[in-house]
């Protein structure tokens, strides 16, 4: 193995501990804590270990978490009624929603129910436009991880070439906004993408956001390349990336690990996204 590892977990640590540090200067300046309101549907376990540990972290920072929770059958109304009580709320700085949610509720009309001002996933359409614009806004919490990731590592990353696998609202659509914004020539692949083997070969960055496990295989790797590997796949032999990761690290540069590499980055960013609101719907300016 050649690759440097790419070691997310000791980033997040240090961005969740420079935010703890943040959060007391904001609650010196504005009198109260940034509030984070997280709603969980149902009892998918996987939810419930995300809702969890997002809980935990908001509390590890200081700040003041506010947790809803609804049996599996509510009613869409009763959930946008929560929604339109949060948005009106003035100790209510983020709203996350928890997704999937049950078949009956439409996610599209909650996710747009929730002001664009509180959405600290970036998943409202208003921010994805502000994205897409260079408006500010709230970013999708793990595409800007890895972007953290990727500027610690490389620092300028202007005219690099870059793929992203994936073209998700949350994953790999904000990725590539993101990476055209730090002026990346960027290429955006998806299950139609011909010869998928020879689009990875010429990028400097590589972005796998598919959920297939290890389907980049590590000799398409360019050398030198960096790879960040979102994916995230259950397997018999253990947790696994959409990466070839032995494969991968013995031609590239540098790499995530799965798990330790982007995971542990999304809740971060989540508090991060959850100050940065505090601090513009208190008027405090962000010294970031
Ligand atoms: P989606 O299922 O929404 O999107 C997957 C994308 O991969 C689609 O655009 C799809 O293309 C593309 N794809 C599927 N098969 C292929 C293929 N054979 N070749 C090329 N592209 C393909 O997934 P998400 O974006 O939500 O998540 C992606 C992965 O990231 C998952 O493993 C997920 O668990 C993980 N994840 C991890 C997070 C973290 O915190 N680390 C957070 C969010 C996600 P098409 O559009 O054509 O169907």
């Amino acid at each position: 193995m050649s690759a440097d590892i790419i070691d997310g977990k000791a980033f997040a640590a240090a961005l969740r501990a420079r935010i703890a540090g943040q959060v007391e200067t904001f609650i010196a300046a504005a009198g109260r804590p940034p509030g984070l309101a997280v709603v969980l549907v149902g009892e998918d376990p996987a939810s419930a270990v995300y809702v969890r540990s997002k809980h935990k972290a908001v509390r590890e920072a200081g700040m003041e978490g506010f947790e809803y929770r609804f049996p599996a059958d509510v009613p869409e109304a009763e959930l946008l009624a929560l929604v339109d009580r949060l948005n009106a709320d003035v100790n209510v700085d983020g709203i996350l929603v928890q997704l999937p949610l049950p078949a009956h509720i439409d996610e599209r009309i909650v996710t747009t129910r929730i002001d664009p001002d509180k959405d600290v996933d970036g998943f409202h359409p208003v921010n994805a436009g502000r994205l897409a614009t260079g408006l500010h806004g709230f970013v999708p919490c793990t595409p800007l991880g890895c972007l953290m990731l990727l500027r610690d590592r490389l620092g300028d990353l202007s005219g690099l070439d870059a793929v992203v696998i994936g073209r998700s609202n949350i994953v790999g659509k904000p990725m590539a906004q993101l990476l055209i914004k730090e002026s990346c020539t960027v290429t955006v692949a998806h299950s139609r993408t011909r010869d998928l083997s020879s689009v990875v070969r010429r990028a400097d960055i590589v972005v796998a956001a598919v959920g297939r496990p290890e389907m980049i295989r590590g000799e398409w790797i360019k050398p030198g390349a960096t790879v960040i590997d979102v994916g995230i796949n259950r397997t018999a032999a253990g947790l696994v990336g959409d990466v070839d990761f032995a494969g991968a690290a013995s031609v590239a540069a540098a790499i995530t690990p799965v798990p330790g590499g982007v995971g542990p980055m999304t809740i971060a960013v989540l508090l991060r996204n959850t100050l940065v609101s505090a601090h513009r719907r208190a008027q405090v300016p962000f010294d970031k």
